[in-house]
């Protein structure tokens, strides 16, 4: 684990760890087969959520982070997600997706293996 790392950010791990298991749920959405993408994409929502309180989308270059939390759109879950169930980072996936597990949780262990 990477000790420069704050408090704050490894309570953004469990924070959006239990939000990605929980949204998944919800939307019946499902985590790819390969844990590694579903860890990098859980980290990188809870590094934004340590910088800025709320989890940009982690795929994507941002000319102004800032501008981006005020245009709300690509807040975590972001509105192609929200309206179509699209996300581009494929940490939810459709059943019929070919890169679909059929699981809806993943460890702890797991996501901090990718920290
Ligand atoms: Fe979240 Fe949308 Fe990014 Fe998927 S594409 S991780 S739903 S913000």
């Amino acid at each position: 684990m990477n000790s420069t790392k704050s408090e704050n950010f490894y309570e953004c791990v469990d924070a959006m760890h239990k939000f990605a298991e929980t949204y998944a749920r919800q939307t019946n959405t499902f985590f790819s087969f390969d844990p590694s993408i579903t860890s990098v994409v859980i980290t990188g929502l809870a590094s934004y959520k340590d910088k800025y309180g709320v989890p940009l989308c982690p795929c994507r270059n941002y000319h102004n982070e800032e501008a981006e939390l005020e245009l709300n759109y690509w807040i975590c879950p972001c509105v192609s997600m929200r309206e179509r169930k699209e996300c581009h980072c494929k940490l939810f996936l459709q059943p019929e997706d070919s890169s679909a597990s059929e699981y809806q949780e993943i460890s702890l262990e797991t996501i901090r293996k990718n920290l």
